[in-house]
């Protein structure tokens, strides 16, 4: 296409609650540190001979070590409130590679970890967080292109934004990009909060009454761009099922609202260099897998059973995950050759019907009931297959991860499952197994067919090859991610 080159570099300003290296909670963490740096790989072709100039901005949680940052502040600002004013001083840090900025203040620094059950504590924390993000572009005097902002944390620097660029030259013409990772969580506690820092509610007509004052819908009505982390859930927001209520406000933006797959670290997650595995192997032999198949069994203190494929489960106990789902298919597959290992803590319901599969089938099944990352590694390594039946996924990283290891997925076809995962008759164009319903029997059904797949070591073969070459890396996020920032400013 035409070029597109711009005088000076196109300035971009991260704005997330966690990241990595800082701080990682969840998901959000791996997206919001790895994009940074992909985009600043961005081959020059692809940026169209421009230069980016990408930075980060974080809260500077106490669970961060002081010494990742300057001992003295860049800038000191005063974020407004209704009656007086807060102080916000910006750290600048550089262990990342690029500039990241750390922001302290009462708020940040009295809470004790990233995310509380106080919802009006967390809510003070971060639009306290979001308006200083404003203040602080100011200070600096560096204006961004686009600020691009990650679920309801960041939401009312979105918002605000939208009213200062009215008002105030240094904010004028300053796109917005807001990402959402993480629909269900909107900022309730924030309805009390958003007066005292005079944020007046939206009037946006579109939206239903109990969003005006919530900041995540506050940002969907004010962002410039929506995006989420997969073009199937960016489908299924506009529906009842999956839009938490916003499905008619979200299908009036559509046309603003993109779907960008999140990418994998491809070198934490590497089977040729994971040092947590027994075997290294890759896409060319696969059957080197079998060694860590025999020690992960052999560790769960499973006797190896010649027919039975391996099944995995790694996640989160919540509903989302339809762990129950799993459980319940499983039981309905007693007489079908498999072993299992559940690993993942969560709704201790969830937990105990977990535990119960195990005593029912003690020669079949291992759970495993914490956060284990070497024995996650091991799992991706040696278990055949990994049952992923959520719910709804935006995204979704465990596929991805198995699916590099040779671990075939079984998952449901929604959001980012849907669209990373390939379910054809032919196995050589086939990376995993899909169903549809939310149920146990059509997860069963699919396993069935897994399994009957899997006698068939050539064809299994082919598929864990193709599986294992496709490409999940965060270059390819990263140049979507540069499209739609010139998109904005085309
Ligand atoms: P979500 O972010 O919704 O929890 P994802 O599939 O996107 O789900 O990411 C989950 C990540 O957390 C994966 O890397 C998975 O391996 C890891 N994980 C989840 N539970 C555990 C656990 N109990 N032990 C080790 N790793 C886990």
């Amino acid at each position: 296409g035409k070029g597109w080159k711009m005088a000076q570099p196109f300035r971009v300003l991260m704005v997330s609650a966690e990241a990595e290296p800082y701080v990682k909670v969840g998901g959000l963490g791996d997206v919001a540190g790895s994009l940074p740096k992909a985009l600043l790989k961005l081959p020059k072709d692809v940026l169209e001979g421009n230069s980016l100039d990408v930075r980060l901005v974080l809260p500077f949680h106490p669970v961060i070590a002081r010494e990742v940052a300057a001992q003295e502040p860049l800038v000191v600002v005063q974020v407004p409130k209704r009656e007086g004013t807060v102080e916000a001083r910006i750290y600048l840090s550089e262990i990342a590679g690029y500039p990241v900025y750390l922001i302290d203040g009462e708020p940040i620094s009295r809470a004790s970890t990233v995310y509380s059950l106080d919802s009006a504590q967390d809510a003070d924390k971060y639009i306290f967080f979001s308006l200083a993000v404003l203040e602080m572009i100011q200070a600096l005097g560096w204006k961004p292109h686009v600020l691009h902002a990650h679920d309801w944390h960041t939401a009312i620097a979105v918002y605000e934004l939208a009213r200062r660029r009215d008002q105030d030259d240094f904010y004028r013409g300053i796109k917005s990009l807001f990402t959402i990772h993480n629909l269900p969580y909107m900022g309730a506690g924030a309805e009390k909060v958003l007066p005292e820092y005079a944020i007046p509610p939206s009037e946006d007509i579109r939206l239903p009454w109990w969003g005006k004052s919530l900041p995540l819908p506050m940002a969907l009505s004010t962002a410039d761009f929506l995006s989420t982390v997969s073009p199937t859930y960016s489908r299924e927001m506009l529906t009842s099922e999956f839009g938490c209520g916003l499905e008619d406000f979200l299908r009036s933006r559509s046309s603003t609202l993109f779907g960008i797959l999140n990418g994998l670290d491809t070198q934490i997650w590497n089977p040729q260099e994971d040092s947590f595995i027994l075997r290294k192997f890759s896409a060319e032999n696969p059957r080197d897998r079998l060694p860590n198949k025999q020690a992960l069994l052999d560790q769960l203190g499973l006797v190896p059973e010649e027919e039975a494929p391996l099944l995995g489960l790694i996640g989160r106990f919540d509903r989302q995950k339809g762990i129950d789902l799993a459980i319940g298919a499983l039981r309905m597959m007693a007489e079908q050759p498999w072993q299992a290992v559940l690993l993942g803590s969560g709704d201790p319901v969830l937990e105990e019907s977990a535990r119960n599969l195990e005593r029912e089938f003690p020669e079949r099944v291992r759970v495993v009931i914490k956060f284990d990352l070497r024995l996650s590694h091991q799992i991706y390594a040696g278990a055949d297959m990994l049952l992923m039946p959520s719910r709804y996924e935006p995204c979704g990283l465990a596929q991805l991860i198995a699916m590099r290891y040779g671990c075939i997925p079984v998952a449901r076809a929604t959001g980012g499952l849907r669209d990373t995962i390939s379910d054809l008759p032919d196995p050589s164009m086939s990376t995993g197994f899909l169903f549809n319903e939310a149920t146990p029997e059509a997860l069963a059904e699919a396993l069935r067919r897994a399994i009957v797949a899997y006698e068939d070591s050539t064809g299994w073969e082919m598929r864990q090859r193709n599986a294992m070459q496709q490409d999940f890396s965060w270059s390819r996020s990263a140049q979507e991610y540069y499209r739609l920032y010139r998109l904005l400013w085309l």
